[in-house]
């Protein structure tokens, strides 16, 4: 963890220091070496928390992206008592988890669940092939609303495993970054799988890093995610019905053709 608590302050690990857990009030050590980046671990070596993952840059590089006062809050269920650390909450309530290991659905969903106004962000270079499937998957996405597409095949363009989600999941196919690969502009935005589908199709987007730090702040519901998906799905319909009645106007016969062959066909 990055804070533990020290004199009743929330404070970074720094050499030497001890610590309470903010979870569990446990002894928490300050580890400094060279290998890691600063940060606190439990004395007995069993973190309170089974949802909380290993740090890594990439967490921590996403953590300080945000303000201090909405990293490593507690998030607790007043009437379970059920407590976690969240990685971010910002003050509108919205909760942003960082995800770097693989996930169990049931454990996606009970975390989506306790938290509610929740995002993912995943790291999206975990596996060597998740970038390079995402690349192939592209070119089957359907642009709808501007910055919007839609895509029939989700599982082409990302890991199966967050295809159930129930809140947006952001994929950072960018990770720490690999120095040596120059970075193309669809590998350094974040691309935004929303839950539920429109009209059978995944929605996705793209959004660069600095929108999403922003949106936070400024749209914390679930960062518009329903209202998007409304808003698409009445595009459809509207573009569906002009086309439809571009079609009566200029091809009244054809219309009627079609129909009664869609009808031939019902009943062979
Ligand atoms: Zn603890």
């Amino acid at each position: 963890m990055k804070f533990a608590q020290v004199n009743g302050v929330k404070a970074e690990a720094q050499q030497g220091l001890r610590g309470a857990c903010e979870v569990c009030q446990s002894v928490m050590i300050a580890k400094c070496g060279n290998e890691r980046m600063k940060h606190w671990a439990h004395k007995s070596k069993i973190s309170c928390d089974p949802w909380w993952e290993n740090e890594t840059e990439w967490h921590r590089a996403w953590k300080n992206r945000f303000p201090e006062n909405w990293q490593e809050i507690i998030h607790k269920d007043p009437t379970t008592g059920e407590m976690h650390k969240a990685d971010i909450k910002t003050t509108g309530g919205l909760v942003i988890e960082f995800q770097r290991s693989a996930i169990e659905p049931a454990e996606m969903l009970s975390r989506e669940h306790f938290y509610k106004n929740m995002v993912w962000v995943v790291d999206g270079t975990r596996l060597m092939r998740d970038y390079p499937r995402f690349c192939k998957g592209f070119s089957s996405l359907r642009q709808t609303v501007k910055g919007f597409f839609l895509s029939s095949f989700p599982d082409e363009c990302f890991p199966s495993s967050w295809l159930a989600s129930s809140v947006p999941v952001y994929f950072d196919f960018q990770g720490n970054g690999d120095p040596v690969q120059p970075q193309d502009a669809r590998r350094s935005a974040l691309w935004c799988l929303f839950p539920n589908r429109v009209d059978g199709a995944a929605v996705v987007a793209g959004v660069s890093r600095e929108a999403l730090v922003k949106l936070a702040s400024t749209d914390p519901d679930l960062l518009f995610a329903h209202g998007n998906l409304t808003y698409i799905a009445e595009y459809i319909r509207l573009q569906r019905e002009s086309a439809a009645d571009h079609a009566r106007k200029q091809h009244p016969d054809l219309l009627s053709l079609l129909n009664a062959r869609r009808l031939r066909g019902r009943r062979h």
